[in-house]
C-alpha cells in the first residue's frame, strides 16, 4: 500500500474534479481548516453577493425591497428555491428564514397538537442541547412536565442511535417526533426514509434537524414524505456566522396555519394591505415571522451557486472519498496512540469524523498551534471535517501527519486538558 505517501495524496488531488473549488474560498493564513462542520469558510462568491446587497442598501435605500439584482422582498423565497434541491424539496416547500432554534420553535408550535393521551414528543439523548431546550420549553408552554412528556431515545453506546429503538417508541402516546439527520458528535446519518415511513404509518408528524446534513449528504424529503425539517446555513453551506437558516414543509401541509404568526408569513400580494386578519402564504413561506435578515442572507446566495453547479451527488462522493482516505491514514499512522474511531465507518457517516481520546482537549490545542483547525467536543471528541468544496487529499494527509507527530512527541502535554469557551 502506498496510501501513506504524500505523492499518493497529490495524485488523488490531480484526479479530483472539484479540486479547483478550493481557489474559490479564503483560507485563513497558514492553516488547514478541518472545522467546516461548525463554521464553513467564506467564498469569493458569498463575499460578492454580500457586497451586492450592501450596495443595494447604499444606492437604493428603501427601494432595495423591490429593486436591484436581488430585491429583498422576494429573497427568502428565492434562496429557499435554491436550497430545495439540497433537501429534496419541491416548489414552495423550502423557505430561507430564521435560525435552527427559532425554526424548531416555529415548527413545534405548528405541528405539536397534543390530544388526549397523545401528548409526548419523541427525541433522542444525543441531540444538540439547543433542540432539547426548545422541545422542553414547548412542552412547558403547553402545561406539560418535560420529564414526563419528552422521550429521549437512549443510545446503546453513547455514540449511535438504533432506528429500531426509535420506531418501537413511536407509540400512541407520541404526538410528534423530532430527530437529527446527522448526529453532531458521531456523524451517524439516521435512516430518515425508514423513520419517516414508520412515523407516517402511525400518523405521527416527524421532522428532522438538518444542521449537520445539509450540504454534506443528500436528502429526498418530499419523496420520503417527511413532514418538516429545519437547518442552519453556516456549517456545510458556508453562509457565514449567524447566516439565515431554512425550513421545509411538505406539500401535504400547504395551507396549514403557522403556530407563530407574523406579517412576513403573509401572501406576498396582500402583506402590505395591512389588514388585521392575516392571509398566510399557501406554502412554506407562511412559516416566516418578521422582516428577513437580509444582510445575513446575502452570502448564502453566492455560496449556493457552487452547490447548484456541482450537484449534491458529487459533493457527497468527494466528501466520502476524503473521509475514507482519512480513516485509512488514521488506521495506518495512529494505531498505537489510543484513539477510538467514534463515527460509523460505513456510508452511514456524514461529513465529519470523530476521534475519541482522553487527551482530546489538549490534542486539539496542539493541532491548532500547528495550524490545523479541528473541533473539540466535550468530553473526549476531536471532530475533523475534510470538506468537499475546499479541502484536498493533501490537507487530509498533512492533518494525520501532524497528529502523528503531536502524539509521538507528546506535544499536547504542555497544554491543559480543558476546553476553551467556544469549543
Ligand atoms: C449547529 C446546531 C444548532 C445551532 O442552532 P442555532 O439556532 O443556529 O444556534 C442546533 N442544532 C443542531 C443539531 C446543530 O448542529
Amino acid at each position: 500500500m502506498t496510501q501513506h505517501t504524500l505523492s499518493h495524496a497529490l495524485e488523488q488531488d490531480r484526479q479530483d474534479e472539484l479540486a479547483s473549488y478550493k481557489n474559490e474560498f479564503y483560507m485563513p493564513a497558514d492553516t488547514i481548516y478541518m472545522d467546516g462542520n461548525s463554521l464553513g469558510l467564506l467564498s469569493k462568491r458569498a463575499e460578492r453577493t454580500l457586497l451586492e446587497l450592501l450596495n443595494s442598501w447604499k444606492t437604493l435605500g428603501i427601494d432595495g425591497w423591490t429593486e436591484g439584482e436581488h430585491p429583498w422582498f422576494y429573497l427568502s423565497e428565492q434562496v429557499g428555491e435554491k436550497m430545495a434541491p439540497l433537501v429534496g424539496g419541491m416548489q414552495g416547500e423550502v423557505i430561507a428564514t430564521g435560525s435552527t432554534t427559532t425554526n424548531l420553535h416555529q415548527l413545534v408550535s405548528s405541528f405539536y397538537k397534543p390530544d388526549g393521551i397523545k401528548t409526548k414528543i419523541l427525541a433522542d439523548e444525543l441531540n444538540f442541547p439547543s433542540d432539547i431546550y426548545a422541545l422542553k420549553s414547548q412542552l412547558r408552554l403547553k402545561g406539560y412536565d418535560p420529564d414526563e412528556h419528552l422521550i429521549r431515545i437512549k443510545s446503546p453506546d453513547g455514540r449511535y442511535l438504533n432506528e429500531n429503538d426509535i420506531i418501537e417508541a413511536m407509540t400512541e402516546e407520541v404526538a410528534l417526533v423530532v430527530l437529527p439527520a446527522v448526529l453532531y458528535r458521531s456523524g451517524q446519518v439516521l435512516d430518515m426514509e425508514r423513520l419517516t415511513k414508520a412515523a407516517n404509518d402511525r400518523h405521527i408528524p416527524i421532522g428532522f434537524d438538518l444542521c449537520h446534513s445539509i450540504g454534506a449528504v443528500e436528502h429526498s424529503l418530499h419523496k420520503w414524505g417527511t413532514d418538516f425539517a429545519f437547518w442552519c446555513t453556516y456549517k456545510h453551506l458556508n453562509g457565514g456566522p449567524g447566516s439565515v437558516g431554512g425550513l421545509f414543509i411538505h406539500e401535504k401541509h400547504f395551507g396549514k396555519a403557522p403556530g407563530l404568526a407574523g406579517w412576513f408569513g403573509s401572501k406576498k400580494e396582500s402583506q402590505f394591505e395591512m389588514d388585521h386578519r392575516m392571509d398566510p402564504a399557501e406554502d412554506a413561506g407562511a412559516f416566516q415571522i418578521g422582516t428577513p435578515h437580509v444582510l445575513s442572507l446575502a452570502p448564502v446566495i453566492g455560496s449556493l451557486e457552487m452547490f447548484e453547479e456541482i450537484g449534491m451527488a458529487k459533493v457527497r462522493e468527494k466528501s466520502l472519498a476524503l473521509t475514507d482516505y482519512m480513516l485509512e491514514l488514521i488506521k495506518q499512522e495512529l494505531a498505537e496512540f489510543g484513539f477510538t474511531i467514534g463515527n460509523p465507518i460505513d456510508n452511514t457517516r456524514g461529513g465529519h469524523l470523530l476521534l475519541e481520546h482522553v487527551e482530546a482537549a489538549r490534542i486539539c490545542k496542539a493541532l491548532k498551534e500547528d495550524g490545523i483547525i479541528p473541533d473539540f467536543r466535550t468530553p473526549n471528541g476531536i471532530r475533523l471535517a475534510p470538506v468537499a468544496l475546499y479541502n484536498s487529499f493533501e490537507d487530509v494527509w498533512h492533518t494525520v501527519q501532524k497528529l502523528k507527530v503531536i502524539m509521538d512527541e507528546k506535544r499536547y502535554e504542555k497544554f491543559e486538558n480543558k476546553r476553551g469557551v467556544v469549543a
